[in-house]
C-alpha cells in the first residue's frame, strides 16, 4: 500500500513522529493508502507557505490565472477514466456516479477560468460632479478548505476553483475517508501550473487539524462543507473570518395526484438510493397526495427490491456501499427509531455483512407522520419515509416543516401547484418534474435556514466567498467636494 505524506509548497512532506492513517475501500474493507495525521504545527507551516505564495499568485492577472485553470480542467478530462475508478474505489459510488463528481471538478474548472475574464465589480454614477464611483474584487488572502467525502473530487474542487480564480492560496483539509482523491485533485493542479506553495494540503482529523483551520489567525476565510454539527462549531471558534458554510438537507420530493408516476418514480429511485442516499441533496422524504399515494408506494416498494447493491465498479451494480461502518449503524440507528414510531417498514431496514463491505438495504418507511424523527433528521443512507398529504398547501407545510432548506422538487402537470411550490418551499433549490439531486455548475448551490449560513457556491455567485469588494471614488474635479455636505450647494 502506498503511503502519501501532507502535501505543502509543491512537495510531499513527511514531517517526523506523525501517525498515518488508511482509507479503506467500503466495498471490501481493504486498505486504498495511508496517509500522514497532521498537526498544528503542520497547519501552522502550511499557513506561512501559502502567504509567501498567495503574493505573487496575486500578481498573476486574472486571465492568466483563469488560464492555468483551464488547464486543470483539460488534465482531468485527460484523466476522468482513471480518477473516475478512483473515487468509486475509495468512497464507493457507482461508477458512472464516480465519473460524474470528476467531471463536476472538470466542469467548475472550466467555468471558474471563465470567471478570469470576468470578476465583475459595478460602475455606478456619483452624486457629486466629476468623480466616478466603482468596485472591483480583490483575493481575501490565504483561505481554510475543509470537505467531506461524499464528494471527494468534485467538493474539493468547487472550492479550489473559485479560492484560485479570485487570487488567494489555500489550505485544504480533505475527509479521511478520502483522501486519495483529493490528493489526485492537487497533484493535477500542480501538474497544470498552480504554483507551489499556493495549494497545501494537510490531511489529518477534524478535531486536530480542521479546527486549528478554523481557529487559525492567519486565515482570511473558511470554506465549510460538511454535517450540521460541525458546522455550528465552524461558526462559532471561526471568529471574524469570512465563513462559508454548507451544512445538511432534509429534501422532499413532493407527488400531486395529477404527476406523471412513472417520471416520480425514477427521480424518487434517482434522489433516495443514488450514492447509496449519501447526498446532501439527497430525497429522504416523499410527501404524496392521498389519491396516488397506495399506488406510488407498490410502484416504490417493488423497484427498490429490485436494486443490485454490489461493486461499484461493475456496469450491473445500482447502489454501492456506505462510506464506512458508522454510516451502517447510523442508517440501521435510524431504522429502529421509525419502527419504534410506528412508522411502517415495507421494505429493507437490515445491513448486509455477508458481502463484504458496508452495504445497507435500500429501506421504504410508510404512514410516516412528518413530526417522526426520520421525517426530521438527516440520515445520510439510502432510506426513505412517505407521507400522505391531502393538497398542495399542506404538502407544502409538510416539506417546510424542518430544519433544513437545501432541496426539494415537485412532480406535477399542473402549472399552478408548479408555480406554487416554487414560491412557498422555503429551499435554496426547487426542481420541478425532476430529482432533488442534478446542480449544474453555473447555478449557484446552497441552502436557507440550518443548511448553512447563505453563501452560495458555484455559479456566478460563487466568486463571492472567496473575494472582497473594494469600492473605489476617482475624483478629477480638482477640488474638495464633500457628498451630503454638498448636496444644498447643488440647487
Ligand atoms: P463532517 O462534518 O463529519 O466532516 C466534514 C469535514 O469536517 C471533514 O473533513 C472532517 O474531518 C472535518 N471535521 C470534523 N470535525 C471537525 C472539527 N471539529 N473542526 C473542523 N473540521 C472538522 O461531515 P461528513 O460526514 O464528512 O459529510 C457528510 C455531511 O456533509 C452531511 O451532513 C451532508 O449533508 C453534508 N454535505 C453538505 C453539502 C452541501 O453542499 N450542503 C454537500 C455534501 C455534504
Amino acid at each position: 500500500m502506498k503511503k502519501y505524506g501532507l502535501w505543502i509548497a509543491g512537495r510531499e512532506v513527511y514531517p517526523k513522529g506523525r501517525k498515518t492513517f488508511v482509507s479503506l475501500n467500503p466495498t471490501n474493507k481493504r486498505a486504498v493508502a495511508s496517509f500522514c495525521s497532521g498537526s498544528e504545527t503542520d497547519v501552522n507551516t502550511a499557513v506561512a507557505v501559502a502567504h509567501q505564495a498567495q503574493k505573487k499568485w496575486a500578481a498573476l492577472p486574472a486571465p492568466q490565472r483563469g488560464e492555468v485553470l483551464l488547464e486543470v480542467a483539460r488534465l482531468l478530462r485527460r484523466r476522468k477514466q482513471q480518477l473516475g475508478r478512483l473515487v468509486s474505489t475509495e468512497m464507493g459510488k457507482i461508477l458512472s456516479e464516480g465519473l460524474g463528481d470528476v467531471q463536476e471538478a472538470i466542469d467548475i474548472f472550466e467555468y471558474m477560468a471563465g470567471e478570469g475574464r470576468r470578476l465583475f465589480g459595478h460602475t455606478t454614477p456619483s452624486e457629486l460632479r466629476s468623480k466616478f464611483c466603482c468596485t472591483m474584487r480583490r483575493p481575501l488572502g490565504v483561505v481554510g478548505l475543509i470537505t467531506p467525502w461524499n464528494f471527494p473530487m468534485a467538493i474539493p474542487a468547487w472550492k479550489l476553483a473559485p479560492a484560485l480564480v479570485c487570487g488567494n492560496a489555500v489550505v485544504l483539509k480533505p475527509a479521511s475517508d478520502t483522501p486519495l482523491c483529493a490528493y489526485e485533485l492537487v497533484k493535477t493542479c500542480e501538474e497544470a501550473g498552480i504554483p507551489p506553495g499556493v495549494i497545501n494540503m494537510v490531511t489529518g482529523s477534524g478535531d486536530e487539524v480542521g479546527a486549528h483551520i478554523i481557529r487559525h489567525e492567519k486565515l482570511a476565510g473558511i470554506s465549510f462543507t460538511g454535517s450540521r454539527v460541525v458546522g455550528e462549531f465552524v461558526a462559532a471558534n471561526a471568529g471574524l473570518k469570512r465563513v462559508g458554510l454548507e451544512l445538511g438537507g432534509k429534501n422532499a420530493i413532493i407527488i400531486m395526484d395529477d404527476a406523471d408516476l412513472d417520471l416520480a418514480l425514477e427521480g424518487v429511485l434517482f434522489g433516495a438510493f443514488g450514492t447509496a442516499g449519501q447526498r446532501c441533496t439527497a430525497a429522504s422524504r416523499v410527501i404524496v397526495s392521498k389519491e396516488v399515494k397506495d399506488e406510488f408506494e407498490e410502484m416504490l416498494v417493488k423497484r427498490a427490491e429490485r436494486l443490485r447493491l454490489g461493486d461499484p465498479l461493475k456496469e450491473s451494480t445500482d447502489i454501492g456501499p456506505l462510506i464506512n461502518e458508522n454510516a451502517v449503524k447510523k442508517t440501521h440507528r435510524y431504522t429502529e427509531i421509525g419502527k419504534k414510531e410506528h412508522a411502517k417498514l415495507v421494505t429493507g431496514g437490515y445491513a448486509l455483512p455477508e458481502k463484504g463491505g458496508f452495504f445497507y438495504k435500500p429501506t421504504v418507511f410508510t404512514n410516516v407522520k412528518p413530526h417522526m424523527r426520520i421525517a426530521q433528521e438527516e440520515i445520510f443512507g439510502p432510506s426513505v419515509s412517505l407521507m400522505k398529504v391531502n393538497d398542495v398547501r399542506e404538502a407544502i407545510r409538510v416539506c417546510n416543516g424542518i430544519e433544513y432548506g437545501l432541496s426539494s422538487a415537485i412532480y406535477t402537470n399542473d402549472i399552478q401547484k408548479a408555480f406554487t411550490a416554487i414560491e412557498h418551499i422555503e429551499a435554496g433549490i426547487t426542481y420541478v418534474n425532476a430529482s432533488t439531486i442534478g446542480a449544474e455548475v453555473h447555478l449557484p448551490f446552497g441552502g436557507i435556514k440550518k443548511t448553512g449560513n447563505g453563501t452560495r457556491e458555484a455559479g456566478i455567485l460563487g466568486v463571492e466567498e472567496f473575494s472582497e469588494v473594494k469600492t473605489v471614488y476617482i475624483d478629477y474635479s480638482g477640488k474638495l467636494q464633500k457628498a451630503q455636505i454638498d448636496v444644498d450647494k447643488r440647487k
